[in-house]
């Protein structure tokens, strides 16, 4: 059945209330829309997991640097719609900007720390926006249960601290990242791929697992990294921003995998920036 589409909080409120009263669950899936199978698996889990469910689709404005990013992101709401539809999901939480932040909005939410590096560094004011928005999306959603992919891990990392923080009654489940049969990681931005740069996108992983298996054997990551760079560069990526292999828990930077590990990604490739991660270890003895 197609989930009724709704775009005012007041619509949301009359939706929630009678869930909130018999004491269910909701299950909230944030999105930015153009979704895809890594979508469509957060919202499986959130479906066997809750008692309702809610995909929100928000091209939010505030964690975009790049005005040109923010234009071209790709925006396909009755494609999304007609994905969802064999999910039964209870509804499309689908806020306008205006209303999300109408004039005089002056609140941010932000985190310290985690944020420093990597897509913070890279992308100043990103997890403020992001922050801002789930803390939005969580109360006007009135969430139970929230569903966050792992291919955006430091998101998820983010959100899960800022919850716990901010005590908000939500409990943040990571989902793992969904690849194409080729290694490369789904993401709406990868619509935005030439079809010659697409064929060419998986060099990412591929030089990723590489590392990663580098490291398993004892390499040095360093040695590692500047070949994995290079061999970037030939297969077309004209900037890599970051490959840092870093804690799973707090994100500081390491040089070995002795302690549970992710290696962590960010190149550009014909003008689309994509980000990945990996773990290199998950069972590592402490
Ligand atoms: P986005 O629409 O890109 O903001 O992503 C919405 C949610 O889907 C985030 O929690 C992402 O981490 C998650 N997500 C995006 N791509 C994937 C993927 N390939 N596999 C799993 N989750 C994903």
């Amino acid at each position: 059945m197609t989930a009724p589409i709704l775009r005012n909080l007041g619509d949301l409120r009359d939706l929630t209330r009678p869930f909130i009263r018999a004491g269910e669950t909701i299950g909230v899936v944030p999105t930015m829309g153009a979704l895809h199978d890594g979508h469509l698996s957060l919202v499986a889990a959130a479906k066997a997991r809750c008692d309702r469910v809610i995909v929100t689709i928000f091209v939010n404005p505030k964690q975009f640097n790049n005005p040109d990013d923010l234009k071209n992101y790709p925006r396909t709401e009755v494609e999304d719609a007609r994905k969802l539809a064999r999910f039964d999901v209870d509804a499309l939480w689908v806020p306008e900007a205006e209303r999300m932040y109408p004039p005089h909005f002056a609140t941010t939410v932000s985190v310290a720390g985690l944020t420093d590096v990597m897509e913070g560094a890279h992308r100043p004011g990103h997890f403020d926006g992001v922050a801002t928005v789930v803390t939005k999306l969580f109360t006007q959603t009135a969430a139970t249960d929230a569903f966050f992919g792992e291919k955006d891990y430091q998101q998820l990392l983010v959100v899960r601290r800022m919850t716990r923080d901010l005590d908000l009654p939500v409990t943040v489940h990571g989902c793992p990242t969904i690849r194409d049969i080729d290694g490369l990681a789904l993401a709406s931005r990868n619509l935005l791929l030439s079809d010659r740069a697409r064929t060419r996108a998986p060099a990412l992983f591929t030089e990723m697992e590489r590392i990663a298996e580098g490291l398993r054997q004892g390499g040095d990551l360093e040695t590692l990294a500047t070949r994995g760079r290079a061999r970037l560069e030939t297969a077309g990526f004209t900037w890599v921003d970051y490959l840092d292999l870093r804690g799973q828990e707090n994100l500081a930077r390491l040089d070995t995998p002795d302690r549970p590990a992710r290696l962590f990604a960010a190149a550009r490739l014909a003008g689309v920036r994509l980000i990945d991660n990996i773990a290199v270890n998950d069972q590592v003895a402490l």
